[in-house]
């Protein structure tokens, strides 16, 4: 039997649901062997997350999915096996963070001014301690009946043209996939169906992703459909990226995306694993 990989989840230290340990224990429980946790700017949960994948006798990838502006576009970028360790990329990612906090007292402002009050501290509250993310603005304003669900609140408030936006400012694609490589780890582009592009702009992203040393695709992702795995899977192999595969799960309530419940990379895909850096955690091809 292959293994189950599942290189793309967050925890309470950013703005997944569950702490770090409850995490593993519910990957472990779902069949997963090697699992990743890739939170948002922020690597406080990987500890935990290893300390607990190390008592269940379960393969750990420290990892880290870094929020990226490229072309007036946020991109995420994930980065498998990095080192925590690393001076550049904790300055960097702690830059990030900085904007962040900005950013979140920003969408407060806004929000006020269309008669939305308390939000920032609601959504401060909801992060108990961690970073700030969109998502707890949309906890607060679901929970306080601004919309009926995430989505909705998403998408009356806090995407583009909508009250709550306000346009990101985080690391160049260089900028990411430099932090991650120098710390030893690998560059992937996260959920790439996710980004609303033309088939030449995600040409144009991959081009540059390579050129800064990015190597991997996130092929399989659980907000992909199967039409789009193939597609994407397409690109990989002619760009001659590895592919990863990953759930993106953040929360047990959202019942469409669970840990370790991904269909198989596309045949002709090259995964991640096969580098050198993953000896010792499961399927080496
Ligand atoms: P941020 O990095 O703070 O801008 O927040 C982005 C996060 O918001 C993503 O990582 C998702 O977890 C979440 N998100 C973005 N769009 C949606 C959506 N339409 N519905 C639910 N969650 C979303
Ligand atoms: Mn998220
Ligand atoms: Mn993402
Ligand atoms: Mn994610």
């Amino acid at each position: 039997m292959s293994k189950i990989y599942d290189l793309h989840c967050h925890s309470t230290a950013s703005d997944g649901d569950l702490s770090p340990t409850e995490l593993v224990q519910r990957a472990h429980d779902k069949q997963v062997d090697v699992l990743a946790l890739t939170d948002h700017d922020v690597t406080d949960g990987l500890a935990e997350a290893a300390n607990m994948a190390a008592t269940l006798g379960m393969g750990f990838v420290p990892g880290i999915e870094i929020s990226v502006s490229w072309q007036k576009q946020t991109i995420h970028i994930i980065g498998l096996h990095i080192d925590i360790e690393s001076e550049e990329l904790q300055t960097g990612l702690a830059k990030l963070r900085e904007f962040r906090n900005w950013r979140a007292e920003e969408i407060g402002r806004r929000l006020e001014k269309k008669g939305i009050g308390g939000a920032y501290e609601g959504a401060m509250r909801l992060t108990r301690g961690a970073i700030i993310s969109r998502t707890h603005f949309a906890q607060f304003l679901v929970a306080n009946g601004y919309a009926k669900d995430m989505r909705e609140l998403f998408k009356r408030y806090l995407i583009k043209n909508k009250p709550g936006y306000v346009p990101g400012e985080w690391a160049s694609l260089e900028e990411a996939v430099t932090w991650i490589t120098n710390s030893g780890g690998q560059a992937v582009i996260a959920h790439p169906a996710r980004y609303k592009v033309t088939a030449t702009r995600l040409r144009r992203l991959i081009r540059n992703f390579k050129d800064v040393g990015g190597v991997g695709f996130e092929v399989v992702s659980g907000t992909h459909s199967n039409d789009e795995i193939k597609y994407m899977g397409r690109l990989a192999n002619q760009f001659e990226l590895l592919s990863s595969c990953g759930s993106d799960f953040h929360s047990p309530n959202n019942v469409y995306l669970e840990l370790g419940r991904l269909s198989a990379l596309p045949e002709a895909c090259t995964p991640v694993w096969s580098d050198a850096c993953w000896h010792g955690l499961g399927d080496i091809v």
